[in-house]
């Protein structure tokens, strides 16, 4: 195992991270799209793949050598905006939008940032949802404990590098998503089916997870995962490969 530390992310690694979550988004997009069916409309991954094929689109037409890393988030955030339909473009589009603002200019993200830009698009998911708190079984039961725990983490130990701080997230990220299994979904179109969203996996909160672990498996030279074994009834992740 590597033990190279990794204090900043230029933008070029940035953009390979995007790219690797286009990577992943395709090879999960008919799971994605099965914990969406179960409790929403089926949309999800077709949504993500499309999304972030727009964000590659628009990214590959500017100089991608002469972007900064806020000018990428910014991109990312409009060619979500752009495409994605459902609740999902505007919840990830602002993300990246609010996201991209913390590091404008920038030409690399420090693991301080990274808190900082995770902790904006967190605040404009919630804004975006109407108030969305943990346990209302959407992306915000992944991102809002992240938040806290990144910055945990940050604020006590010296020089924590990208590394050690998504060895612990990743994992972390992982079971928050699990623990939206037997919520009651107060958000969103699954919301509408009241106890009947009980026992089922959230597809937002997943992929909220998938996008997190990508930036880890990026920086650890690797694309990103597949999940190859999950639970038919509740969508459970039970097992991932790498791509
Ligand atoms: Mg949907």
């Amino acid at each position: 195992m590597s033990t190279s530390k990794v204090y900043a992310l230029d933008t070029s690694t940035l953009i390979t991270v995007l790219r690797n979550i286009l990577e992943v988004m395709k090879a999960n997009e008919k799971y994605l799209t099965k914990l969406d069916a179960d409790i929403g409309d089926a949309d999800h991954g077709i949504n993500m793949v499309r999304g972030f094929q727009k964000v590659m689109e628009l990214i590959n037409k500017e100089n991608p050598s002469k972007l900064d890393a806020g000018r990428a988030l910014q991109l990312t955030g409009m060619g979500l905006l752009q495409v994605v339909g459902g609740a999902a473009g505007p919840l990830y589009g602002m993300f990246f939008l609010e996201a991209s603002k913390k590091v404008q200019g920038k030409k690399e993200i420090t693991v301080k940032d990274f808190a900082d830009v995770l902790e904006a698009g967190l605040k404009a998911v919630k804004m975006v949802g109407g108030g969305t708190v943990v346990g209302d079984k959407t992306m915000v039961d992944v991102l809002e404990p992240v938040v806290a725990k990144a910055k945990e983490i940050i604020s006590k130990r010296d020089n924590v590098d990208f590394i050690e701080l998504l060895e612990e997230i990743v994992p972390f990220a992982k079971e928050c998503v699990l623990n939206t299994i037997p919520l009651q979904a107060r958000k969103g179109r699954a919301s509408y089916l009241g106890e009947r969203s009980k026992n089922h996996q959230d597809p937002g909160a997943t992929s909220t997870y998938l996008i997190i672990r990508t930036f880890y498996d990026t920086l650890k030279g690797t694309t990103g995962v597949k999940i190859s074994e999950y639970d038919q009834a509740t969508g459970k992740l039970l097992k991932e490969e790498p791509l």
